[in-house]
């Protein structure tokens, strides 16, 4: 009888740690499935959104404001029209209604949107890094808001790719040493004056 119990117990274990295992590949592979789902489809949706506010009827009126930073700062990630952040906010609470997400996993998402939307606006020309090819960093969108109608994208450069609109970034860009060279011609200019 004990070990019969013994046995269907074992049995009934390896049974449960068998579940286990399999219920904790689909939760890892329900989440990974739920995050790539999610910034693909946002970063999409984004993409389009934001190229239509670039429309010459449009611009003016709702995404003008954000690009009063020719060269961003961490405070333009927040600077927009109230309709510009509405519309491009829509992409991240429609997607629960579309797609299953986890609450929590929602929430975590939606914070790592915004701590990424104050990233890329960090003005950082670090370029050459093969990730550039696929990420769509700082400097993407530094030169984004530098010309205005290239790299709409927010994580990722293939929505780019495929509208025609992806500019590769470079170090030569930076407009940093625009910024740098006028610095020096004013520090030249300062000794001549003061002789
Ligand atoms: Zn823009
Ligand atoms: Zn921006």
């Amino acid at each position: 009888m004990i070990t019969l119990t013994n046995t269907a117990g074992r049995g009934s274990s390896s049974r449960f740690q068998r579940t286990c295992i399999s219920q904790g590949f689909c939760l890892f592979f329900f989440v990974a499935k739920s995050k790539i789902r999610f910034l693909v489809c946002t970063d999409y949706c984004i993409y389009w959104i934001h190229r239509w506010e670039h429309h010459p009827l449009v611009y003016k009126h709702i995404h003008k404001p954000h690009h009063k930073w020719i060269v961003p700062t961490p405070f333009a990630a927040y600077a927009f029209h109230p309709v510009d952040g509405y519309l491009q906010s829509l992409p991240y609470h429609i997607f629960p209604y579309v797609f299953p997400v986890q609450k929590h996993l929602h929430l975590a998402l939606f914070i790592g949107v915004n701590i990424w939307t104050v990233f890329i606006h960090d003005s950082d020309m670090i370029t050459g890094h093969w990730l550039e090819n696929v990420i769509n960093g700082p400097a993407h969108h530094t030169l984004h808001h530098l010309y205005f109608t290239v790299n709409y994208g927010q994580y990722f450069t293939w929505a780019d790719r495929a509208g025609g609109s992806y500019r590769q970034p470079d170090s030569s860009l930076d407009p940093m040493l625009e910024v740098r060279g006028l610095q020096a011609e004013k520090e030249a200019v300062v000794p001549g004056k003061s002789l």
